[in-house]
């Protein structure tokens, strides 16, 4: 379990932060003249930090994997030049060394390691008694407990300074973005550890530079607490991700038209008004929970029918047209069809549950463990 109490706020994290930050660099260092012009020219966008990959994890060999250790120093030198502390990822013990050698304030964990809980734990053995902030990718994959199961490795080598990075997960097939957002696994993490400093990447869930803008506003209007966007001063001849760096210049005006949402204000007539229209949410969702509830009334009744008659409970047919039917009356108010069959196939799994509990009272604890796919492996 994480201990979110022990979690500090990134305006603690030593580094004269405000509540919201911008890291900001190349995708990786490739000469120290390219990491010190990017880094100097992106001074009018303000960042808090400044990053660079110095081991690059790519996905097929022979592409460029990092200049490896020598990167630091330039990393660190430009970090030095604009009085900024500097990030890299780090992916197994000798990164860690090598970071920590160089004076790097900060560590982050990337995508492709957070899946892999063995490296993440040397990693977290590496750092037993360092007192260095780390930043957590989320894992390639849509696992949320993967991701919280890294940050807890941390924590418990005794890290706090601890920030989850939101890059977006992979999906095989055709998306626009690079790595789909599913902004939802984001949004649990919030929930479940609402502590936890949570960045955003939008380069890597874009893959590309128009896409940028957008998912960052709405990081920004999800209250994120930063943005980490790769920036080059000649993005066409990047080594790596030359499609999604922005050059420092257009870094600069996607900030200035960002707008960057307060998560809270104590005017009374906002607040009024806004706590008149919660009323009517929770009003509504009671009613939706009632209707829920009255469902599984008449499915009990369709359960009993169904046994006295000795008719099994799924009826294929029946639940396909029940489905588009459902859908079709969704759509023509507007709703999105993936989140309406998600819901009716919800509650379709909730009146069998109902249903097996009549024609089978016995199975009913069997049932429960079966169907919360979310237990501990
Ligand atoms: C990166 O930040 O350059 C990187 C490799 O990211 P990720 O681990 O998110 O793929
Ligand atoms: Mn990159």
């Amino acid at each position: 379990m994480m201990n979110s109490k022990a979690l500090v706020p990134l305006t603690d994290w030593g580094f004269g932060w405000g509540p919201d930050i911008l890291i900001a660099g190349p995708c990786s260092a490739e000469t120290p003249e390219q990491v010190m012009e990017t880094v100097t020219g992106l001074t009018p966008c303000k960042p808090d930090m400044i990053r660079a990959g110095i081991w690059k994890p790519r996905t097929r060999p022979n592409s460029f994997e990092g200049v490896g250790s020598p990167g630091l120093r330039w990393l660190k030198d430009a970090g030095n030049a604009v009085g900024k502390p500097v990030c890299v990822e780090v992916a197994n013990v000798k990164h860690v060394y090598e970071a920590l050698r160089t004076g790097v304030e900060v560590l982050w964990i990337g995508a492709r390691t957070t899946v892999n809980p063995f490296a993440v734990q040397e990693i977290a053995d590496a750092l037993e008694g360092v007192d260095i902030p780390v930043m957590v990718k989320n894992p390639v994959n849509p696992d949320l407990e993967l991701w919280i199961g890294a940050l807890e490795r941390l924590q418990r080598a005794g890290i706090n300074r601890l920030a989850a990075i939101h890059r977006g997960f992979s999906s095989y097939g055709k998306s626009k973005y690079r790595n789909h957002p599913q902004w939802d696994i984001a949004i649990e993490l919030r929930r479940r550890i609402p502590e936890l400093p949570m960045i955003c990447d939008p380069s890597h869930i874009s893959g590309v530079r128009e896409l940028i803008p957008g998912v960052s506003q709405k990081a920004l209007d999800l209250d994120f607490d930063g943005l980490m966007i790769e920036s080059h001063i000649h993005p066409d001849k990047a080594l790596s991700d030359a499609k999604q760096q922005l050059t420092p210049n257009d870094l600069y005006h996607l900030l200035q038209n960002l707008v960057w949402r307060e998560s809270e204000t104590k005017d009374p007539d906002y607040l009024n008004h806004l706590e008149h229209l919660r009323e009517q949410i929770d009003e509504i969702d009671s009613q939706l929970i009632e209707m829920i509830a009255e469902r599984m009334k008449v499915v009990v009744k369709i359960g009993e029918y169904k046994k006295r008659n000795n008719i099994t409970i799924l009826q294929t047919n029946r639940w396909k047209e029940l489905m588009e039917e459902r859908i079709s009356w969704a759509q023509q108010k507007g709703l999105g069809e993936d989140t309406v069959s998600e819901i009716l196939r919800n509650i379709h799994q909730e009146s069998i549950r109902w249903q097996a509990r009549v024609m089978n009272p016995d199975e009913e604890a069997n049932d429960r463990v079966t169907s919360d796919h979310s237990a501990e492996v």
